[in-house]
């Protein structure tokens, strides 16, 4: 699948730095000068369009355009003149977690050294770095992956002044990237997607960022959101930027404020707090989570010790066990059915959080009903349709899969849940918040990949997640559809129209 990479640096200088840093390689990595500056570089780049070359990483430095780079940041060009660099967003999350600073951008190629006057302008047009070859020799790679990673040898605050310097730095970056540029030639290749369907947000996450944003059309900034509205950094990260004031406890809402309780709703201890405090309270619960809410109470009421399988310090569990804390206990596993000791015997029941693994529930909930006969459960499954179908759609494409990539944060339940379904059948999976995430390792030797987003994951994610992936190699991708998803909750009273 890998064809050979061919590394185009424009200096000596700088290709001698590429070349120190893949000392130690396997040696299948060519390096090649293009000369200086755009002409040298369209010349050598009209030679290279007929090599045999299987990807083009262009490297060299580059005058940064924003006052927040430093000498030897990296920048990874998303685009180089017409060329695409769709992987930069890849590249550039495995040069960071080789430790150094890079960042996906865009480069301009210009054709004179850039004078200081200029670099506010590009700037403002969202270049981050500019050079005077890649525009030139990305053109050489005629349809083939493209990588443009150029270290930063002079700032907008010290154009010249620090070049000596800065150039030293930036030539470190160079040699200290030149082995995370060989390990992206090695994960470039021809590849399949399959996306699962259902993927992506649920109605209880549609619902409850609309909640946040016509609060904050309504009230205007800060609106208080206490806990993650759903358990997405993207998510939290854009309300963020538009007003919404995260808080962990209602301690940290000022006195009058608004507040919006999160999807994964609250136990009554927390809405009597903000009652007492005179909070204008707005409630985006899921309703599937009311729901379970509601049958605790009444098994509650009933005389009944509620079993609540599900995991310890999850909101959702936190503020469902404080439907009736005297009444519920919480179970993780088997062993916690065996060592339940229920006031009677006769009057056990269970409840689920929404976003358990489905084979994982029905394991505990076995055990109960093999332990307590009479057990009862809850009137219609607790399981909510979008974690059952998220996760039969990424069982349909995992069997068909060398690898799975799941798009949502480390705290999602549901996100979490289908990294392990994936895995009880036997195909590796990984969970990411982005394509900057994916590790270029995970991609050898994988020809098909399944590709999937937890409920509280923004359908954007795997647009990009896509478009990084094809910025490898050929990538042709395809839709399993186990079921269609049309629910749709209303919104309350405090934001309807
Ligand atoms: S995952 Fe299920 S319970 Fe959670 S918000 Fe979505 S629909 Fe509601």
């Amino acid at each position: 699948m890998t064809e050979e990479l061919l590394i185009c640096a424009p200096m000596r200088i700088e290709a001698r730095a590429v070349r120190r840093g893949l000392r130690d390689s396997t040696g299948a990595t060519g390096i090649t000068r293009s000369g200086y500056g755009p002409r040298r570089a369209a010349d050598r780049a009209g030679e290279l369009k007929e090599d045999s070359f299987g990807q083009l990483a262009i490297m060299g430095t580059a005058a940064g355009l924003t006052a927040d780079l430093s000498p030897g940041d990296l920048v990874v060009g998303t685009e180089a003149g017409a060329v695409s660099g769709g992987s930069a967003p890849l590249l550039a999350g495995e040069l960071r977690r080789a430790g150094l600073n890079a960042r996906a951008g865009r480069i301009a190629t210009v054709d004179h050294l850039v004078r200081r006057a200029e670099r506010p302008a590009l700037a403002a047009d969202g270049y981050l770095a500019a050079d005077m070859e890649s525009a030139a020799l990305a053109a050489a790679a005629g349809g083939r992956p493209v990588a443009v990673v150029r270290a930063v040898s002079d700032t907008p605050d010290r154009p010249v002044a620090g070049i000596v310097s800065g150039g030293l730095a930036a030539l470190r970056a160079l040699r200290a990237a030149a082995p995370v540029v060989e390990r992206w030639g090695a994960a470039c290749g021809t590849r399949q997607v399959l996306l699962a369907g259902p993927r992506s947000f649920c109605a209880g996450v549609e619902r409850a960022i609309e909640i946040v944003e016509r609060a904050l059309e309504r009230h205007g900034e800060p609106v208080y959101v206490r806990k993650q509205i759903v358990h997405n950094t993207r998510v939290v990260g854009e309300l963020e930027d538009r007003g919404a004031v995260f808080v962990e406890e209602l301690d940290q809402v000022p006195d009058g404020a608004t507040v919006v309780f999160s999807a994964h709703g609250v136990s009554p201890m927390v809405r009597q707090e903000a009652s007492r405090r005179g909070l204008a309270v707005i409630d985006a619960t899921c309703p599937l989570v009311s729901k379970v809410h509601a049958e605790a109470r009444r098994f509650a009421d009933g005389g009944y010790t509620v079993a609540l399988i599900g995991h310890a310090g999850h909101e959702e569990v936190e503020g469902t066990l404080g439907e009736a804390p005297g009444s519920m206990v919480l179970v993780q596993t088997p062993e916690d059915v065996a060592r339940l000791k229920p006031r009677d015997g006769e009057k056990v029941a269970y409840l689920m959080q929404t976003t358990l693994s489905v084979d994982e529930a029905a394991e505990v909930s076995g055990a109960l009903r093999e332990r307590f006969g009479s057990v009862r459960g809850p009137g219609s499954d607790d399981i909510c349709y979008a974690t059952t179908n998220r996760q039969a759609a990424v069982r349909a494409v995992a069997a068909d899969s060398d690898l799975v990539l799941v798009a949502g944060s480390a705290n999602s339940s549901n996100s979490v849940r289908l990294v392990e379904t994936c895995e009880r059948i036997g195909t590796p999976a990984h969970l990411i918040d982005s394509a900057s995430d994916i590790q270029l390792g995970w991609l050898t030797g994988v020809s098909t990949i399944g590709l999937t987003a937890g409920a509280s994951a923004p359908p954007a994610v795997v647009e990009e997640i896509i478009s990084a992936l094809s910025g490898l190699g050929p990538l042709s991708v395809s839709e399993r559809v186990t079921t269609t998803e049309s629910i749709r909750f209303g919104l309350p009273k405090e934001v309807r129209q």
